[in-house]
């Protein structure tokens, strides 16, 4: 089974001093949790600093986006031999990147290689909208934003995240629900053992997203499919997130 985890993703939200304030209040309590991995994913412009803070501990670092090329004329994009040294983690494919700047699943699966071949782990996202999901295409589309995203990826090499994140539970207060969610993640566990095989299909950290809170949490972590979560809103709290933390790492049996 793969171990239980937890990622912040704070959006764009706090200045640097801000996160590094943040990354304070959360870092003890965060530590003190034995048998799940925690990442905070900064805004671009806080990363050295939060990496700074986090450098002596085990709170992983990851960045919330990248461009796939290795450098050039791309105004105000991040390199992956950028991030070298300031993070181990990049989201990629979340569905603001989709939905507001157009991403698509090629586009999404150079960053994912990008990713892989700089060493970084990509915490992949996937999810329908509320539009897809009303029309019956919820696993149609969570099946092709899996495949064409891993596509030619040799996801059994660096490590992968795979996050479901449903468009209409992201910041809306209306979390899927648990059966719900397992029903997709289910099957991008089977997608990951047949593309990846079954050894990194097991291992992979599976996280749901989607108005995660301390009272909905263990819903979710007591699926067989369900790791983890992918936390936006209430991760900029750091009792809520600690919370939310503590929550997986009980639910999930081990
Ligand atoms: C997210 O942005 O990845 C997310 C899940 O946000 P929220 O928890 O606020 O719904």
């Amino acid at each position: 089974m793969a171990t239980p985890f937890i990622a912040g993703n704070w959006k764009m939200n706090t200045t640097v001093d801000e996160a590094v304030a943040l990354v304070r209040d959360m870092r003890g309590p965060l530590e003190a949790l034995n048998g799940i991995t925690c990442v905070v994913c900064p805004p671009f412009v806080s990363l050295a600093a939060v990496a700074g803070e986090l450098s002596r501990s085990a709170i992983g670092v990851a960045a919330q986006n990248m461009h796939p090329e290795a450098k050039g004329a791309f105004t105000g994009e991040v390199s992956p031999a950028m991030l070298e040294g300031l993070c181990h983690y990049v989201i990629l494919g979340h569905s603001e990147r989709r939905q507001l700047f157009g991403e698509d699943d090629a586009f999404i699966n150079r960053k994912v290689q990008a990713a892989l071949g700089n060493g970084l782990v990509p915490i992949l996202c996937v999810g329908e909208t509320l539009e897809e999901r009303e029309a019956g295409k919820a696993q149609n589309v969570v099946t092709r934003q899996v495949r064409e995203g891993l596509a030619g990826v040799d996801a059994t090499l660096g490590g992968l995240v795979l996050a479901y994140e449903p468009v209409w539970a992201i910041g809306t207060g209306k979390a899927a629900d648990g059966a719900t969610a397992q029903e997709i993640m289910g099957l991008m566990r089977s997608l990951l053992r047949d593309i990846a095989g079954d050894a990194t299909g097991e291992a992979t950290p599976l996280l749901y997203g989607g108005s995660v809170t301390p009272d909905n949490v263990a819903e979710f972590a007591g699926q067989l499919d369900i790791d983890g979560a992918l936390v936006g809103g209430a991760s900029l709290r750091a009792d809520l997130f600690v919370e939310i933390a503590r929550a997986i790492r009980d639910a999930r049996p081990g």
